[in-house]
């Protein structure tokens, strides 16, 4: 079964429909969304072959004719050479506003595609078809897009709300585990910022909930809780940083880490176990709350500590040095997501740099 959860955004609201068969009961609406009777879809190099034609042959039978657009796999693609490129084959298409663009793949291909579409003719609109776990929960809600810069990652993007999302779990069948397992931190966190009944059920199912009707439950009880919060916050000026749990502390491992050492998921969640032990270091959190979030973590097999993580070899200087460094952060002070215990996340954006290397110290 297919489970719809609606993103409310005023008069850009849009529904993320999800479940395995996500993409045939979208079939019906899909007619509105392309007017012209053809689909522009941006996908890449590994998902082609592996997914296209399904997506061809529903859209036929919706009466809409595709036009693909395949870019390079990986994160190089996410800048102004693949921004270029790509707006100009969708120039060269003579696309036009009343048309949406779908982008069919992970992160890469959704961020690119959605800038693309919110500059191309001043925005054209764009239909997510999420072919990751991580972009299935994560970048599905919030309307963020954008590439990366020399100065940094999505240095320089737009908000633009998708039309429709659909995540259908049978894409990420083809995803290697590893990737699966990354993806599912984002899924986690959500619990862990503010539900934990949520966390319960998820705890509840352990490794079974990778996989199946478990799995698609829980993105969905992901993406309602994020649009909850994007809806009340769509542009990051408050409650919205809650979203950022664990991310302070995994942007940093990723900038330290050797290229594709680690993946975002996995430096996420030890950044998550992280910020429960550093607020029970501060006497903040139960102790035995970021015992769960931990025993958790393990079960599901991601890491849930930097002692964990597939690289190793951090310095605790280092990496407040680069949490200084972080995009979210207010003159020159570091933000974190603290917990007082599952499911209560807040906002501490007066972190002292000393003591937290001091904590860190102990715990690599
Ligand atoms: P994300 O940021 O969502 O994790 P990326 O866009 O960086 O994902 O994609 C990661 C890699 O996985 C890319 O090489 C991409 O081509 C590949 N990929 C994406 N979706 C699938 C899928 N369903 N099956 C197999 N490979 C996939
Ligand atoms: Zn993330």
């Amino acid at each position: 079964s297919v489970l719809t959860v609606p993103v409310g955004l005023g008069d850009r609201s849009y529904d993320v429909m999800i479940g395995d068969g996500a993409l045939e009961a979208a079939a019906p609406r899909l007619p509105g969304i392309f007017p012209r009777q053809r689909a522009i879809i941006v996908t890449d190099r590994h998902i082609a072959p592996l997914h296209l034609e399904r997506v061809t042959a529903v859209l036929a039978g919706a009466g809409i004719a595709c036009d693909p657009i395949v870019m390079e796999p990986g994160e190089a693609t996410k800048s102004f050479a693949g921004l270029e490129q790509l707006v100009d084959a969708l120039l060269e298409r003579n696309i036009e506003r009343s048309e949406a663009v779908i982008a069919l793949g992970g992160g890469v291909i959704g961020d690119l595609t959605g800038f693309a579409a919110a500059v191309t003719k001043r925005g054209v609109g764009f239909v997510q078809i999420p072919t990751t776990l991580l972009a299935q929960v994560d970048s599905s809600v919030g309307g963020k897009t954008g590439i990366n810069t020399r100065q940094g990652k999505n240095f320089a993007g737009a908000f633009h709300q998708p039309r429709l999302v659909i995540a259908d779990t049978a894409f990420i069948t083809t995803l290697p585990e590893r990737e699966r397992r990354a993806g599912y931190a984002e899924i986690i966190k959500a619990a862990l910022i503010g539900d934990a009944t949520m966390f319960d059920r998820l705890d509840a199912a352990g490794a079974n909930v990778l996989h199946g009707a478990p799995l698609a439950r829980a993105i969905a009880d992901a993406v309602a809780f994020k649009a909850h919060i994007v809806a009340q916050d769509e542009l990051e000026h408050g409650r919205r940083a809650l979203l950022n749990l664990g991310h302070t502390f995994a942007h940093a491992f990723e900038a330290e880490a050797p290229r594709d050492a680690i993946r975002h998921g996995e430096a996420v969640a030890a950044g998550i176990a992280l910020a429960f032990r550093y607020s029970v270091a501060r006497g903040e959190c139960p102790a035995s709350d970021a015992d769960r979030v931990e025993t958790h973590l393990r079960t599901i097999g991601l890491p849930w500590s930097a002692a964990t993580l597939a690289h190793k070899d951090w310095d605790a200087g280092r990496l407040v040095a680069r949490m200084r460094d972080d995009k979210k952060n207010q003159a020159g002070e570091i933000t974190l997501i603290l917990a007082r215990g599952i499911g209560k996340a807040w906002i501490d954006p007066r972190i002292d740099a000393a003591h937290l290397v001091a904590f860190l110290e102990t715990s690599l």
